[in-house]
């Protein structure tokens, strides 16, 4: 659990978050809200750093190629340049994309992963896998505590709907009653995490003084895209039809993590069933849409 105690200060540069994430905590005193970009130095005192900096949807950090790289190496610099400064703990959100398009599978961390380095993917594949060697090389030559975490596909209430990843936009295309957009032939696999367990599986791992990691942190549940088309489809519309689009440059065929790395040292495992994240996210997600105009409840 989070220690009620703590003080939270939250910096975003808002490129794809938004303030009404964080609605709820902007009165409590405990928590203070600054627009910056880590990519600029940043100067305070603190004990723990969570570096979660970076759009993780493809669509997202491709928009900017060069600023999702210099946000994986300048902005994973700096904190850690704070974090040896403060003598603070820092946890580095990187990501399954570190194994590319995975020659194993279920991947385990010792994989050192199968990634195209000048494709439209690279600037954050690449861009996270040297974020992973600054934060061991930051270790080795300065004794800084780190903890690094691969996040596999996560999902669940507060994305945007024009978010661009599959789950978001599953769903928001069937609230419209629109078909279901499926890359490729739809074989391709994804594992889905709920956002709650991924967050017990961060404060694990940051609460284990002495786990630097590479821990894979995910849900081992492997589905492929249209059996996850399915799902959404009986969940919000059945009957609803897919249309198939061309499948993105890069697109990793398999993805599923090996979790035994968390479950011995941190005692994690992923609770949250795939039906149950979902219905939560479809409901968010229609209270959004709703807003928006886009849909009428
Ligand atoms: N995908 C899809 N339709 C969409 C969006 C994504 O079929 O509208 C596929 C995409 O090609 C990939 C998988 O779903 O195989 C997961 O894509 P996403 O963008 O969510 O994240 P990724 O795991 O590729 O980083």
């Amino acid at each position: 659990m989070a220690d009620p105690q703590n003080h939270v200060i939250c910096l975003d540069n808002f490129q794809t978050g938004s303030r009404a994430n964080v609605a709820q905590w902007l009165h409590n005193p405990r928590f203070e809200l600054i627009r910056h970009d880590v990519v600029e130095p940043f100067r305070i005192e603190v004990d723990r750093i969570w570096h979660l900096a970076c759009p993780a949807s493809p669509r997202q950090y491709q928009r900017n190629p060069i600023a999702t790289a210099k946000t994986c190496v300048i902005g994973t610099l700096n904190m850690l340049g704070l974090a040896k400064r403060c003598g603070a703990r820092l946890l580095l959100a990187s990501t399954s994309e570190v194994y590319g398009d995975p020659l194993v599978s279920p991947q385990v961390e010792s994989n050192c992963g199968n990634v195209n380095c000048t494709g439209p993917r690279a600037c954050y594949d690449e861009g996270k896998r040297m974020a992973e060697t600054l934060c061991f090389d930051y270790a080795r030559m300065h004794g800084v505590s780190v903890a690094v975490a691969r996040i596999f596909n996560t999902y669940g209430p507060r994305m945007s709907s024009s978010d661009g990843r599959v789950v978001t936009n599953f769903i928001s295309q069937a609230l419209r009653g629109e078909p279901l957009s499926i890359y490729g032939n739809g074989e391709q696999t994804r594992s889905f995490c709920y956002c709650d367990d991924l967050v017990e599986g961060l404060l694990a791992l940051m609460n284990h003084a002495e786990m630097e990691g590479p821990v894979n942190l995910g849900n081992p549940n492997e589905i492929t895209i249209s059996e996850l088309a399915s799902r959404v489809i009986a969940l919000v519309r059945p009957g609803l039809a897919v249309v198939h689009q061309p499948l993105p440059i890069d697109d990793p065929q398999r993805r599923c993590p090996s979790i035994e790395r968390a479950e011995m040292f941190l005692g994690w495992r992923p609770n949250v069933d795939l039906d149950q994240g979902l219905q939560a996210t479809i409901t968010d997600l229609a209270g959004q849409l709703n807003q928006a105009g886009l849909i009428a409840l």
